[in-house]
């Protein structure tokens, strides 16, 4: 009973310090190892009180009750993973402390012959052998890549696998319902059955994790190509859409217009003086009102179309399926939004204006005339003293 009872403990230990080592902490050292011994020492003396009343059922399965619950809440105060990562994680480990038994078994036999007191210490000595050079193979080899995994395979993935470990411990478990006493850990025909047992458990870990890591691979590929795509479209200091990715717009509205015959409208719009702000506030105070212009123009176009930087200080804006009228007043509103703005920047204020050329495009034109027409719009109004809406 002693043996059992200092076998058990160092089974826990081994246990829970795995599950440390696979697992990211989320609290202090100092916390965790106060949770630690406090979860040890709880499920170890249960265990002792449950071995001690193994006749009272339900006593039993009370203190049963208890130990899993006491794990959830450990699990839940120091690590970080999600609940699902840290069960499965936990009952991979108990699952793998459990074959290590059934290795032990027949090893232990091997060794010892008919003692059957002696077997029984051999077996727990094997186990706890086995369950520490498991503890030392995640701390050296696999810890790191199975956080790594763990991170990169979601919550609902992570469900599926899980019923892996229960699945294969339900099969172990209707071979061994006491494995504390020798003659139930016998129940296997032959060492050979228990190897491919073994041989399936462990085989099916590995084509979960080669799957779940390849699957992984693709998805962040995918999202690394998404990124790559995003990058190529936007301009990076305002986030608007850079110059070609607007005429690629441009092209695609021109094609839509010969087949529907609905005209776009194209806007350049320029930011009055901005270099007098470059001169007075810095560089980056002007990055600053670039940003804040974008986001204006942003907000006020939303789904009705499309902005764009078109250059440094200048932005160009296709709405399409826009009569020029809808446009103007459109843009006279953006106008007076802009005007009416006071943009600060490190406790200045800062009052800007912008000066719009709205067009549409006509039937004989090419996309350049087009761009051309709303460029010479807007330089008229820079002419006129800019701040203003100029139509052509
Ligand atoms: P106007 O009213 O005639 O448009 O006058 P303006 O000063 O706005 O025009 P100008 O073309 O003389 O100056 C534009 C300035 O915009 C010059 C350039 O240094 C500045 N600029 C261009 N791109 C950027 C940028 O990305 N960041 C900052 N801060 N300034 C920029
Ligand atoms: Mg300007
Ligand atoms: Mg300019």
């Amino acid at each position: 009973m002693v043996t059992y009872r200092i076998s058990s403990f160092f089974t826990i230990l081994l246990l829970v310090l795995t599950v440390h080592i696979l697992l990211t902490r989320k609290k202090t050292i100092r916390f965790c190892i106060v949770a630690f011994i406090l979860n040890t020492l709880f499920v170890f003396l249960s265990g002792v009180y449950a071995t001690e009343h193994t006749h009272n059922d339900g006593i039993v399965k009370v203190i049963l009750y208890f130990i899993s619950f006491s794990y959830i809440v450990y699990l839940n105060l120091v690590f970080e993973e999600s609940i699902s990562k840290k069960v499965f994680t936990f009952f991979s480990i108990w699952l793998f402390s459990t074959i290590a038994l059934f290795i032990a078994i027949p090893s232990a036999e091997l060794v010892s012959g008919n003692d059957d007191n002696y077997t029984q210490n051999l077996i727990y000595i094997f186990r706890n052998c086995i369950n520490a050079l498991f503890l030392l193979v995640a701390y050296l080899g696999i810890g790191k890549h199975y956080k790594t995994i763990l991170n990169l395979v979601s919550d609902k993935t992570i469900r599926y696998m899980f019923l892996y470990p229960v699945i294969s411990f339900l099969l172990l478990i209707t071979n061994f319902t006491t494995p504390t006493h020798i003659a139930h850990l016998r129940n296997f025909n032959s060492i050979y059955d228990m190897l491919l047992f073994l041989l399936f458990i462990i085989v099916g870990y590995v084509l979960v994790f080669v799957g779940i890591f390849s699957a992984s691979q693709i998805a962040s590929m995918q999202c690394n190509m998404e990124r790559l795509e995003l990058i190529s479209k936007t301009d990076s200091l305002t986030g608007l859409y850079n110059r070609r990715y607007i005429v690629e717009k441009l092209e695609n509205e021109f094609i839509n217009y010969k087949k529907t015959k609905k005209k776009f409208s194209l806007i350049v719009a320029d930011i009055d003086y901005f270099k007098k702000i470059n001169d007075s506030f810095g560089h980056d105070c002007g990055d600053q009102v670039l940003k804040a212009v974008a986001q204006n123009l942003q907000d006020a176009v939303g789904e009705r179309g499309f902005v764009s930087r078109w250059g440094g200080e200048e932005f160009l804006i296709l709405l399409p399926e826009t009569e020029i009228e809808d446009a103007r007043i459109l843009v006279d509103k953006i106008r007076k939004t802009i005007e009416e703005e006071i943009i600060e920047y490190n406790g200045i204020q800062i009052s800007i204006t912008l000066t719009f050329g709205v067009t549409v495009n006509e039937d004989y034109e090419m996309i350049d005339d087009t761009i051309k027409k709303a460029d010479d719009a807007l330089y008229e109004g820079k002419g006129q003293g800019r701040n203003c809406v100029v139509l052509s």
